[in-house]
Parts: C-alpha cells; sequence; structure tokens
C-alpha cells in the first residue's frame, strides 16, 4: 500500500479483509474516474488515514481485528477526520448495526454484495455532498473570522414569541458566554446603557410597525467590562403566510472607530497645544452663524501677540507653547466673566480659536450693539497686559486686536477674518496694547459711544441731571394724583438731553446705579419741600432698570435712602417693565415681596410690549398697570372698538390693577378711556413733564381743594 501525495482525483480507501470485494469495488471506482487505495484490516486503514486522509471510505463492517465501527470511531478523531465521508458495507439483515454505525459517525450505507453501478453512484454523490459541505464550512469560518475582525454579531427579533437570538459572535460583543442566555429574556437590552435604553426599544417598535430598519450607535455596558459603542442595524423581515414581522440585523463594535474619529477630528479642528479650536473650524462656526442670518449684531475679533515670535526664538519652542497656553487661558477668562458676553450668551457662547501661532480670534454673536466688542476687545487687552512668567523670567508682551462686524465689513466668514487682521495690523501703527474696528464708521460712532460715557460720568461726579415731573391725573376727577420722575441731563455742550439717549449707556456702563439713587432720594427730597409747603402727601413714580432691580438688598438700599431724605417708601411707586419683570420671574417674586413689605407701591410700565405670562402676572405683587403708549395712539371715540385695549382693562380689573393709560394726547382718547373704565391717565394732553418749580400752579390748586375739603370736612362734624 501506497500513500500517494499529490492527488489531483479523488482518492478513495476502500477498507475490506475479502479480496474479491476489494478488487470489484476498485473496478467500478476506477472507471470513474477516482484513484483507489486499499485497505486489508481496520487497523491498516486507520495507519492509512492518519498519514494521508483520503477523500471518501469504504468501510466494511466485519473484518477480523479491528471491527468497522471502532474504524469509524478512529477516524472521526483524526485531525483531518471528522467530515470525510465514509460509506459502510453492510448485509440486508443488519438494520440495527446500521444504526449503531450512523451512531459510531459513518455518513451512509449500502447493502453488500452491490452492483458496481450503484456503488460509483453512491461515491460520486457522497463525493459531492462532501465537497459542498467542506466549501460551506469553510465559508461560514472565514464569516466568522470577518465577523471576528469586525466585531461583528448577528441577531434576531421575533417579536411575536419576544424572542432576540443572537449569535456567537454577538454574544462576545456582549460579553456573554454563547448558549448561557435565554433568548426570552431579551438580554441585549439588558446590556444596552440605561440612557439610550428608551431610544433603542423605540427604534426598534418603530422599524418594526412600519416594516423599515434600523441603523443607530448606541452605549453598551457588557456584562464583563467597559463601556462599549456599537452600531446596531437591522432590517424588517415578513411572513408570507402570517404576515408576522421580525427584525434581523447586526450588531458590531464601533467604539475604537469611534475614538479614532474623534481624534482624527480633534487633530483637524483643535489646536494640540491650547485645545482651542484652529482656523478651520472657526470659519466653519463662523460661516454657519452668518448663513442662519439671524441679523443681530456679531463681532469678530483677530487678537495678535506682538512679540511672541521674537519670545519663541529667544526661549525656544516649549517657553513658547507655555505662554501660548497662558495666554488662551487668560482670555478665556476674561471672556467668561466679561458682563456684555455673559448677557448675549443665551443665544451662543463666544468662539476663540487660535488661528496661528501668535494669533487668536474670537467671534462674539448676539451683541446688543456691535460697539459692545470694544468692551470686550479692551477686557481681553487687559486680560494679557500682566506680565507672564516664563521660567524665572517674566515677559510682557503687547497685544492688537481688530474688530470687523459681520454684515458691515464682509458677509463672508473668510472675508470678515481677512479684515479683521487687517484692522489689527492697523492697530499696531497706533500703539501697544490697542484695537480697532475694520470700518471708519465703526471707529466714529465708537468714539462718539466713549466720549458719551466720559460725559456721562463727569455728568454723575458734577450733578448735571435734573427731574421733570409729569402728572397722573385722575380720569373722573381730573384731580393730580401724583407724578412719574423723569431724569433729563444738562449737557454742558450739548443742552438738555433726553433719556433715550443715554439710559442703555448708562445701563451698559453701570452708571445706572448711582444715577438711580440720585433720583430716589432727589424725589424724597422733593417729596419732603412740597409736604412742607403743606400739602398732602403726593405719589411719585420713578422708573428702575434692570440693572438696579438686580441688586443684592435692593429694598433694604431703596428704604435706607428714602428715609434718609425723611421720605416714605408708601409714597413712592416703582415701576418695571415686563421684560425686567420675566428675566427670571422666580426671583422677580421674591424680590417684588421684599419691596412689597418694605412698603413701596410696583407697576408695570410700558405694559402691552412686553411678553408676561399671565400666571406671573397673577403672582407677582403689583398695584398698577401702565398701559403702553403704543395702544393709546390710535383710539378714537366713535371709531371702531379697540379689542386689545378692552381685553388689557378687562384683565387690569380681573387682577385688580390700578390701570394707568400712558401717552394721552386728545380728547378722543381721553374720552374713549373714560367709557372703558380705566383710572388714571398721564400725557401731554394733561401737562408734558416739568421741573418741580413750574409744577407749583398745579399744586397750589390741589392745595386750595384741599383746603376747602378739610373745611367742608369740619363743617360736616361740626353740624354734627
Ligand atoms: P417711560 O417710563 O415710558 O416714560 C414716559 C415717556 O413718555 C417720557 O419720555 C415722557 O416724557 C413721554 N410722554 C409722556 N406723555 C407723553 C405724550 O403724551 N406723548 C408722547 N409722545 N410722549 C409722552 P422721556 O422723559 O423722554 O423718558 C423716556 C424713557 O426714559 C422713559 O420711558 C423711561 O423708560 C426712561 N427714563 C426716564 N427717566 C428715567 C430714570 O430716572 N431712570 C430710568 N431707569 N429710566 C428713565
Ligand atoms: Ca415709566
Ligand atoms: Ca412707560
Amino acid at each position: 500500500m501506497t500513500a500517494s501525495t499529490r492527488r489531483p482525483l479523488p482518492l478513495a480507501l476502500i477498507v475490506d479483509d475479502d479480496a474479491t470485494f476489494r478488487m470489484l469495488s476498485r473496478m467500478s471506482l476506477e472507471q470513474d474516474e477516482l484513484l483507489v487505495e486499499e485497505a486489508l484490516s481496520g487497523e491498516a486503514a486507520v495507519e492509512f488515514a492518519s498519514s494521508t486522509m483520503p477523500d471518501i471510505i469504504i468501510l466494511d463492517l466485519q473484518m477480523p481485528g479491528m471491527g468497522g465501527f471502532a474504524v469509524c470511531e478512529h477516524i472521526r478523531q483524526l485531525p483531518h477526520g471528522r467530515f470525510v465521508p465514509i460509506l459502510i458495507m453492510t448485509g440486508l439483515d443488519d438494520v440495527d448495526s446500521i444504526a449503531q454505525a450512523y451512531e459510531k459517525g459513518a455518513t451512509d450505507f449500502i447493502v453488500k454484495p452491490c452492483h458496481g453501478l450503484i456503488l460509483s453512484q453512491r461515491v460520486r454523490y457522497m463525493l459531492r455532498a462532501g465537497r459542498t459541505m467542506n466549501a460551506l464550512r469553510a465559508r461560514e469560518a472565514q464569516l466568522a473570522q470577518a465577523q471576528r475582525i469586525a466585531r461583528l454579531g448577528g441577531w434576531e427579533w421575533d417579536p411575536s414569541g419576544d424572542r432576540m437570538d443572537l449569535s456567537e459572535a454577538a454574544c462576545r460583543t456582549l460579553g456573554i458566554l454563547p448558549g448561557s442566555i435565554d433568548p426570552a429574556q431579551f438580554s441585549y437590552l439588558a446590556c444596552v446603557h440605561e440612557g439610550d435604553r428608551e431610544p433603542v426599544i423605540k427604534a426598534l417598535q418603530r422599524a418594526r410597525a412600519e416594516g423599515t430598519g434600523v441603523d443607530m450607535d448606541h452605549r453598551l455596558i457588557p456584562r464583563d467590562g467597559a463601556e462599549r459603542i456599537v452600531r446596531l442595524r437591522g432590517e424588517t423581515q415578513t411572513d408570507n403566510h402570517t404576515h408576522a414581522r421580525r427584525l434581523v440585523g447586526t450588531v458590531q463594535d464601533v467604539t475604537d472607530e469611534r475614538a479614532a474619529e474623534t481624534k482624527i477630528y480633534f487633530l483637524a479642528n483643535y489646536d494640540s497645544v491650547t485645545h482651542l479650536p484652529n482656523r478651520t473650524l472657526f470659519l466653519h462656526r463662523v460661516g454657519q452663524v452668518l448663513a442662519s442670518g439671524a441679523g443681530v449684531p456679531d463681532a469678530l475679533l483677530v487678537i495678535h501677540l506682538d512679540r511672541y515670535q521674537r519670545i519663541c526664538e529667544m526661549h525656544g519652542p516649549r517657553c513658547g507653547e507655555h505662554l501660548i497656553r497662558e495666554a488662551a487661558e487668560r482670555l478665556r477668562q476674561s471672556l467668561s466673566s466679561d458682563l456684555t458676553v455673559a448677557r448675549s450668551s443665551g443665544a451662543a457662547s463666544p468662539t476663540l480659536a487660535r488661528l496661528s501661532d501668535g494669533q487668536f480670534a474670537l467671534f462674539l454673536t448676539d451683541l446688543a450693539a456691535p460697539e459692545d466688542s470694544a468692551r470686550v476687545a479692551r477686557n481681553c487687552l487687559d486680560a494679557l497686559h500682566n506680565p507672564f512668567q516664563i521660567e524665572s523670567t517674566s515677559v510682557t508682551l503687547s497685544a492688537y486686536i481688530g474688530i470687523a462686524i459681520p454684515g458691515t465689513d464682509g458677509t463672508e466668514a473668510e472675508q470678515v477674518l481677512r479684515n479683521a487682521g487687517t484692522a489689527a495690523q492697523s492697530a499696531t501703527r497706533t500703539g501697544p496694547n490697542r484695537y480697532q474696528f475694520y470700518s471708519d464708521a465703526m471707529n466714529a460712532s465708537l468714539a462718539a459711544r466713549i466720549g458719551l460715557e466720559q460725559d456721562l460720568r463727569s455728568a454723575i461726579a458734577g450733578n448735571q441731571f435734573l427731574l421733570h415731573y409729569q402728572p397722573k391725573v385722575d380720569i373722573l376727577s381730573e384731580q393730580v394724583i401724583g407724578f412719574e420722575a423723569l431724569i433729563r441731563w444738562q449737557h454742558p455742550a450739548r443742552g438738555l438731553i433726553a433719556p433715550a439717549e443715554f439710559i442703555q449707556v448708562a445701563e451698559e456702563e453701570a452708571l445706572i446705579m448711582p444715577m438711580t439713587d440720585w433720583v430716589i432720594r432727589n424725589v424724597a427730597r422733593q417729596q419732603r419741600i412740597w409736604h412742607k409747603s403743606g400739602l398732602a402727601p403726593i405719589a411719585v413714580s420713578i422708573n428702575v432698570s434692570g440693572l438696579y432691580f438686580r441688586q443684592a438688598h435692593l429694598a433694604a438700599h431703596l428704604k435706607e435712602l428714602v428715609f434718609a431724605e425723611g421720605g416714605h417708601p408708601q409714597d413712592i411707586e416703582l415701576e418695571l417693565t415686563e421684560s425686567v419683570l420675566m428675566t427670571d420671574a422666580e426671583s422677580t417674586t421674591t424680590i417684588l415681596r421684599e419691596l412689597k413689605e418694605s412698603g413701596f407701591r410696583l407697576a408695570i410700565d410700558d405694559f402691552g410690549t412686553g411678553y408676561s405670562s399671565l400666571a406671573y402676572l397673577q403672582r407677582f405683587p403689583i398695584d398698577t398697570l401702565k398701559i403702553d403708549r403704543a395702544f393709546i395712539k390710535d383710539l378714537k371715540l366713535g371709531k371702531e372698538d379697540s379689542p386689545i385695549m378692552r381685553a388689557i382693562v378687562g384683565m387690569g380689573r380681573a387682577l385688580q390693577l390700578h390701570l394707568v393709560a400712558e401717552g394721552v394726547e386728545t380728547l378722543d382718547q381721553l374720552a374713549f378711556l373714560r367709557l372703558q373704565g380705566c383710572d388714571t391717565y398721564q400725557g401731554y394732553l394733561f401737562g408734558k413733564p416739568l421741573p418741580a418749580h413750574q409744577l407749583q400752579y398745579l399744586l397750589q390748586d390741589r392745595l386750595s381743594n384741599e383746603t376747602s375739603r378739610t373745611r367742608d370736612r369740619l363743617r360736616t362734624r361740626l353740624a354734627n
């Protein structure tokens, strides 16, 4: 017996102790283009197969020595013997043996003696089936390997039986032992991160209901370890008969890909020294905001550190990195504490980026006015002004900032950035630590604004303000029942300036604080003067802005001011706009309660122009609603009805509020308001705001009315 090494043709091994039978079998197989080897005993067969595994084995059951069953068992134990087709030759009456042969690993059987043609047919069929099985097994192995490499597993969800079957690879991904889980337990969901479970369930249910698929990434906590990210994909399959739907899909561990993606994204979009966005990301973000066309003022700043290059050359690149990191940190802190930016941060926080070696860029959105960017620039310059500590020496940098305003200075991000860079360049020519707008118009308006700011500061110091009082009149009796105090600025060069021109700047520069203190003191003082001249206490209302309203211990502070002038909080009404009240409505309630407990009256100013929540209006302890002039403007008696006015008056009545109409200029308006049931009015019709000394005649009237009323009361009392 020889063992052939190269086998272009399939090799069959005939194992039989009967020489005749061996010969007959050989003849019919060789005709069929098979190579044939013979083994005379079971032992010889096992020995042969140990060195060369044939493609098929034709095995006699009964042989002296090792019998067919034992041979079968042995061969199945051999390295390549697991799948080799084994055809058992047996006598017809040997049915029990056949069953046993299958148990021992036989592939098929044939009755002996058999026709050569049947044998060769059977062998051919078995070889073909064997080849198909081998190919299938190879493909399965390949697939398993591919899945292992791709960290991919399969699953099948049958909602009708609520079964989730997981492939071996899927189990591996979930960190569970294949076969250890109960498919009915939906073990997959148990491994899904708690925060993602709901969306996963929803996606699966939606896919099933709509007959679509799922494709989502989610977090997974495998039973055996740390959080992973997997991609869950699947599609619906519908049963043709029952129309029941089930989902079949894959689950793939994409943790590493995600980490790599994140890293690549970081490298492509961020500066590795400061971890700030780089130029690419910065331009992208600016571009997005500009494209959204929100129309609110934005500003783009380029911050240039002047001596940065030289410092790097002198102290080495490591020191340069240290310096730039520190500079970035200072800028970050300055931005986070900047009032202007903080106020605007409702929408988007400012974007700080590192453009190149010694250059940063800053994008500010939702500014109240473009000029506000100048203050941010100033703060950035201040932040960079202090010396930087490099090793044992301290170095000072000069910084320059260029500012470009999108819209005015370009519509494309690139262009606005370029213009801000140009402005930064021109700032270097004006001296160290300067900022410069790109457009001259902006520089001019900024200069004007800075001028106003400075003048306003000296106005406070130099006492250049005065108060005008506008009467508030009872709509039925036409009696003056109080005044609103309105501030005026007596500018040494420009004359009398109306509050519209300076209140906002005062608010932004926090100058509103000393200014309002001044108003309150003066009102209380004036009230005392009136009182001394014999008048009954006269209510005066004072306008209170947002910044002033939000100061700590407001009620105590106001009381102190009023008492110091000998006044009474009961005679003072504080006017607050809806927007002031509705910013943080929760804390508003507390502040209002404290004011109320201190005795002050409270009014909502310009009512109807903001968006008050009715729920809060009810909760706020408010006394008065001042209906904005806009609603009064086009009221005419006999003209069509004004549903808005009726609604406001109705609401005021329901909430038991005192109603004041602002800006009443005509008799028609007055008549309408009287008809509607408004309590009080204020406006040019009765009187413009005037200095206290010009109100003497009004108060004289009131005084005589009061004296006559007192006289009447006395008379009545005497008569009784
Ligand atoms: P406001 O509180 O709504 O004050 C009413 C404004 O309407 C006043 O303008 C007043 O002169 C004007 N006005 C009154 N009646 C009529 C009228 O019949 N027709 C027209 N066209 N206007 C009328 P003013 O004095 O220029 O004040 C403007 C705003 O400045 C005030 O609006 C108030 O918001 C603010 N303001 C004035 N003084 C102060 C103050 O001391 N502190 C604060 N925080 N704001 C003040
Ligand atoms: Ca007012
Ligand atoms: Ca008003």
